[in-house]
């Protein structure tokens, strides 16, 4: 049974007030609170268990190190990869989408190659390309939504020609909460060849991911949105990949020999992980994975979508609010913008003075802000610990916001 009382009591912080008031934390997609176990893990770690990792023979080493890697089979466990030598360490998805740019992409396009995305990516999955674009000469080949943010797959795959090489598309758009169906993109990607990189930061949150089942190439995860520490975070590369990539990072731990003349990489993942990871931030996120198995992605799924059901009703049916994106298929994201003058930092700025914590402006998307015709608007986005009563207190701030601004 789901019991939100007692999800949000493994949350510290959301038991304080701001301004005045308490807490009502609505920027779960920029990022999301942690509950004690990973507060827990984080202190545990440094208190009791710290060494660096790979490098040392002694216990504490060691110990780390077991810790640390302990966490790739909880990671291929989340998204049901088919082993843990598929899951690459990233401090988020941001690097985990640049490292497909670099590691993968530059080693395998050639100029007039052509990427496919849509304008409903965030910058994350949207500047690498144009790097390869300034660099390389790749040809970026946009899609656009429909007009209520619906994506039809179809869209993408008549977007596929002669000499598309990659297919790079949002699962679930930080700013619409459009889920797309990347598993029909993917069939038909595979039967022409083309692989499939999808930009898990928020649907991972939000849905359970089987990326076997998605049939995709690259998934990209981000740990602070999933309860976790910040710089946390994977890339799930299908093992067929895996082998296509060079390593873009070098230094400390990617290396079989170094020598005054030559260099030699180690294999599977680890050519990937140069340098000194994020230990304590990974094993955090190995506790934040453990937290939500525990409570169940379906359960989670299914909390969120009576929120957005509920939020979606009321802020409906104040016909003074605009609210961007109505697709049939949305997770519990909502932006908007108020009619008159009032922009999108006025609104979250009078939120704020009633404790409600809400995103305001472009959303690194600033393609599809162009697509909406808006320059910015207030975003309202919710997790597992959000409550149908934070969405009344969202309306009254709103209502608030409409009778000072009109
Ligand atoms: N992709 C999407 C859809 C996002 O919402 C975000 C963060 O807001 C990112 C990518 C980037 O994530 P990070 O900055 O954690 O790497």
């Amino acid at each position: 049974m789901y019991s939100v009382e007692k999800i949000r009591n493994d949350f510290p912080i959301l038991s304080r007030t701001v301004n005045g008031n308490k807490l009502v934390y609505l920027d779960n997609a920029a990022s999301a609170q942690k509950p004690l176990c990973v507060i827990e893990a984080v202190r545990h770690c440094y208190s009791h268990e710290y060494a660096n990792v790979h490098r040392g023979l002694h216990h504490l080493s060691n110990l780390a190190t077991d810790n640390y890697e302990r966490v790739r089979g909880k990671i291929r466990d989340f998204i049901n990869a088919g082993s843990e030598d598929e899951i690459i360490y990233t401090t988020g998805t941001t690097e985990g989408i640049n490292l497909v740019a670099y590691a993968w992409a530059m080693n395998r396009l050639e100029a007039g190659d052509e990427i496919v995305l849509t304008s409903m990516e965030h910058h994350a999955n949207i500047v690498p390309w144009h790097f390869l674009r300034e660099r390389m000469g790749i040809k970026l080949k946009w899609v656009d939504p429909e007009g209520d943010g619906d994506l039809d797959p179809d869209r993408i795959i008549t977007a596929i020609g002669p000499k598309t090489r990659l297919i790079a598309v949002t699962h679930m758009s930080n700013v619409l909460g459009t889920l797309v169906d990347v598993k029909a993109i993917a069939q038909e990607a595979a039967q022409r060849g083309v692989p499939v990189l999808v930009d898990g930061s928020q649907s991972s949150v939000h849905t359970r991911i089987d990326v076997q089942e998605l049939g995709i190439d690259f998934f990209a995860l981000t740990g602070h949105k999933l309860y976790g520490p910040s710089a946390s975070g994977a890339l799930y590369v299908k093992r067929e990949r895996l082998t296509e990539m060079r390593p873009f990072k070098g230094g400390g731990d990617m290396i079989r020999d170094v020598s005054k003349e030559v260099v030699s990489y180690a294999g599977g993942t680890q050519g990937f992980e140069a340098g000194t990871p994020a230990i304590v931030q990974m094993i955090g996120l190995g506790a934040a994975l453990d937290y939500l198995s525990n409570i169940g992605m379906d359960n989670i799924a299914r909390h969120e979508v009576d929120l957005r059901n509920y939020a979606d009703q009321k802020l409906r049916d104040r016909n003074w609010l605009n609210i961007q994106g109505n697709a049939p298929n949305k997770g519990a994201i909502f932006s908007f913008t108020l009619d008159g003058p009032a922009h999108p930092h006025d609104l979250s700025t009078v939120l704020d003075g009633k404790g409600i914590a809400v995103r305001a402006g472009h959303h690194c998307a600033q393609p599809l802000m162009k697509f909406l015709g808006v320059t910015a608007t207030c975003r309202a986005s919710f997790g597992l610990y959000n409550t149908r009563k934070e969405v009344d207190a969202l309306v009254e701030g709103l209502e608030l916001c409409r009778d000072l601004f009109s």
